[in-house]
């Protein structure tokens, strides 16, 4: 079964391999995914043969364990080991801002430290350059004694994680930048002790003078600060759930025996009716069964407008009642409900992994040891070819400086943080908006897409089609007509169907039970009612009857860019109708964008031909594929793709499965309250054009983010570390030292994190 655990102790990109890999150990384990932005890891075991308890201890010993959700909710819900096991209390959360309180303390007490170091180090600059001549004893006295002290405090005491770092090194043989830090600022404290304790002793062989104590305490100041503000950055990327999981009601109100009795949210049961007041939140997902209101729906699909509900009418847990009140049944309840589901859905596409992240990902396994035998390596060069140009004392200086440099600019941090950072806020951020996507290899996937291939109803058009016009050609009363056509569409899913039992309710016609129904993909739908054949459905339908429907009956309209169906039985024709849909709001705006984004639009519908071109041209559409059954939507999308385009098809999910699950990206447009539509690699929650377009836009400007991202964190590895290691010293005669080492890349994580915050300001 696979499960995600959030990990605590994670600090960088290796820590990520270095679990992987321990976990993958396991005979029964089957797949160990981590993810460091996301700080979880997503497993795949044998639960018959290892406990998750058991796999936590596998890694604690290198200072890790998994945050494993507590007994009870497990039994409840079948929990899958996420936050929404328990929606009232983000535990993880608590967790890292419990984290994030101890290392503000600590950055508060290392920059004073820091900056008592830097004036010492101005006044040895000073000193050294000959602008001052002598410095007054006492402070002299002071700093001998001080600066020792404080590098031990930095060490041993903010420090400890990075000679914890150095610990599991040596013991377990794994390493990550924990210890590089540890090995570099552990290297310059020893070091400098040495060189202080045995002063006399060495003072022949080297320049006791130079001592790193500095370089200890400023290093350790800036990568804490750094992993603070990180860390606090970090904390924002994932606010989206925390967000989610805050639209969750805690009680909900219901009906039992005619009185009201609260109750909290995980005692509702299937069947129960619950009241909702106004200004309520949903608290489960369900049906109306009595009242009727406005609710808001935006912070679960993105619309704005309040939705108008009656009975019969389905409400989705988390939104907001507005004025009126009503009572529903709850259909759906705790883990079950459309907002679990999307909560569930943004965890896991949050910890999942983009394949543009696969670089960076092996260059960061391989990095730590690669790291640490360019700092020896650049340590001996020092001592012996630097020996030859230098006195041995600046030799050993320069060498010392290069080993601690290297070790500290060379973190990979950056490198880890750049797309999983990114893909954490544009998940988070599209979810709010309503586009709920799977994975990241989808968001990836989608950018790359040059074609997007629409469904005409729902998608362009309202969704929300009106009966317009009704010919009855038999003898029976038009009442007894248009109750057959009611009778059979009300067991068809279709949207048309919907329209036209509206249409037959509203002049009080009676619906009757409908035996053997059947719904004939992308043409109609058949039933018999008192023994008699009924068929309803496109003029394909009638076709295949052998039914000739008058062209003259319809053209007008089908050709004004309505839809034609008709009734019929196995020999006659009985009724004509047409229903006719609206254009979405912003359709033509978003084709347009599409268009501006350089995407080809095709639309692909089951409609009649002029139908189609009707709506197609309205909103600009230049490509039009009409009277296609569902299955063979699957053969045109083959047939775009085998000219070499990448396609992105957005249907409903239900009869477009099969053409969703072909195209590069799925893109299902929801109407009920599955999110999870297998086939979907993204969901839009009241789908339409104008949201396709912002979910391009949105894997856009995510890919543009991290491509940034692993630009910078490139560049400042490839430049860093052989600045670091002083290969520029022969050409340009410069050194980094290791405080500006320290300095990059405390910065650089950070600006990486604040590039990818970025993107929840974007419009999309
Ligand atoms: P689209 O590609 O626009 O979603 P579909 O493939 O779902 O279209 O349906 C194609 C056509 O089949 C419709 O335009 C309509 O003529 C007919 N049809 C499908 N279902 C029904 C139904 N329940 N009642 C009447 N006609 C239907
Ligand atoms: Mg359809």
């Amino acid at each position: 079964m696979k499960r995600i655990y959030k990990i605590s102790g994670m600090h960088c990109a290796s820590c990520g391999v270095i679990i992987e890999k321990t976990f993958k150990k396991e005979p029964a384990v089957k797949m160990a995914e981590a993810s460091f932005g996301a700080e979880s890891v997503k497993l795949d075991f044998d639960e018959s043969k290892i406990t998750a308890e058991a796999l936590s201890k596998k890694i604690e010993p290198l200072g890790y364990s998994l945050i494993l959700p507590k007994q009870h909710d497990h039994d409840e819900h079948g929990g899958h080991g996420t936050a929404m096991a328990d929606p009232h209390h983000d535990h993880t959360r608590m967790l890292k801002e419990e984290e994030l309180g101890a290392m503000k303390l600590q950055v508060s007490v290392l920059m004073p430290l820091a900056g008592v170091t830097a004036i010492s180090m101005v006044l040895d600059a000073l000193r050294s350059t000959g602008t001052v001549s002598e410095l007054p004893e006492g402070l002299m006295l002071f700093f001998k004694f001080a600066l020792p002290l404080m590098a031990a405090y930095a060490l041993f005491i903010p420090g400890k994680m990075f000679l914890k770092g150095v610990w599991t090194f040596i013991r377990h043989r794994v390493a990550n930048m924990d210890t590089l830090i540890g090995i570099g600022t552990g290297a310059a404290f020893v070091y400098s002790l040495v060189v202080v304790l045995f002063a006399e002793q060495l003072k022949n062989y080297i320049n006791v003078e130079n001592i790193y104590f500095d370089v200890t305490i400023v290093v350790i100041a800036f990568i804490i600060l750094g992993k603070y503000l990180e860390a606090r950055s970090k904390l924002k990327t994932g606010d989206a759930i925390r967000q989610l999981l805050q639209l969750q009601a805690k009680t909900a109100i219901l009906l039992v025996d005619g009185k009201e009795k609260e109750v909290p949210i995980e005692e509702v049961k299937h069947g129960d009716l619950i009241v909702v007041k106004p200004g309520g939140k949903i608290p489960v997902d369900g049906v109306i069964t009595d009242g009727h209101s406005n609710v808001d729906e935006s912070m679960i699909s993105g619309e704005p407008m309040p939705v108008a509900k009656k009975e019969e009418d389905g409400v989705i847990s988390g939104t907001l009642n507005k004025q009126g009140s009503f009572v529903f049944k709850a259909t759906k309840v705790g883990s079950e409900t459309m907002l679990a589901q999307i909560v569930k859905m943004v965890e896991e596409a949050q910890g999942s992994r983009a394949p543009i992240q696969n670089l960076a990902d092996k260059i960061s396994g391989v990095f730590v040891p690669i790291v640490m035998i360019i700092a020896a390596v650049s340590l001996a060069l020092w001592l012996v070819v630097g020996y030859q140009t230098m006195p041995f004392s600046q030799a050993i200086s320069f060498g010392l400086m290069s080993f601690v440099g290297v070790l500290v600019i060379a973190c990979p941090c950056a490198l880890g943080l750049a797309t999983p950072t990114a893909i954490i806020v544009a998940v988070g951020k599209g979810a709010k908006t309503g586009i709920l996507i799977k994975d990241a290899a989808t968001l990836e996937k989608l950018y790359k897409v040059d074609t997007v291939v629409v469904d005409k109803t729902g998608t362009i058009t309202r969704g929300k089609p009106e009966l317009v016009n009704f010919i009855n050609v038999s003898r029976r009363s038009d009442a007894e007509v248009l109750s057959i056509i009611g009778s059979l569409e009300k067991k068809s899913e279709h949207p048309i169907a919907g329209a036209i039992i509206e249409s037959v309710r509203e002049k009080g016609i009676e619906l009757k039970e409908a035996q053997s129904f059947k719904a004939i993909e992308g043409q109609g739908v058949s039933g018999e009612l008192d023994g008699q054949k009924y068929f309803v459905g496109s003029p394909a339908l009638m076709k295949k009857l052998g039914l000739s429907p008058e062209e003259s009956k319809v053209a007008e309209f089908v050709e004004g860019g309505a839809t034609p169906i008709f009734l019929a039985t196995e020999k006659e024709l009985l009724a004509y109708a047409v229903v006719a849909d609206e254009l979405k709001d912003g359709a033509v705006e978003a084709v347009a964008n599409l268009h501006k984004m350089g995407i080809k639009v095709v639309m692909l519908t089951g409609d009649d031909k002029r139908t189609a071109s009707f709506i197609a041209k309205k909103v600009g559409i230049d490509d039009v594929i009409a009277e296609v059954l569902p299955d063979q939507k699957l053969e045109k999308i083959k047939a775009l793709q085998d000219t070499g385009k990448i396609v992105a098809m957005a249907g409903d999910g239900v009869n477009d499965a099969p053409a969703l699950a072909k195209a590069d990206v799925g893109i299902a447009m929801a109407t009920g309250t599955d999110v999870a539509i297998e086939s979907a690699g993204i969901t839009l929650l009241h789908g339409d054009i104008g949201k396709l377009a912002k979910a391009v836009s949105l894997s856009r400007v995510t890919m543009r983010t991290i491509k940034q991202n692993l630009f910078w964190a490139f560049i400042y590895n490839i430049v860093g570390i052989p600045l670091a290691a002083g290969a520029f010293y022969p050409i340009l005669g410069i050194l980094l030292n290791p405080i500006f080492a320290g300095l990059a890349m405390a910065f650089s994580s950070v600006s990486v994190v604040s590039n990818s915050l970025r993107l929840k300001l974007r419009k999309l």
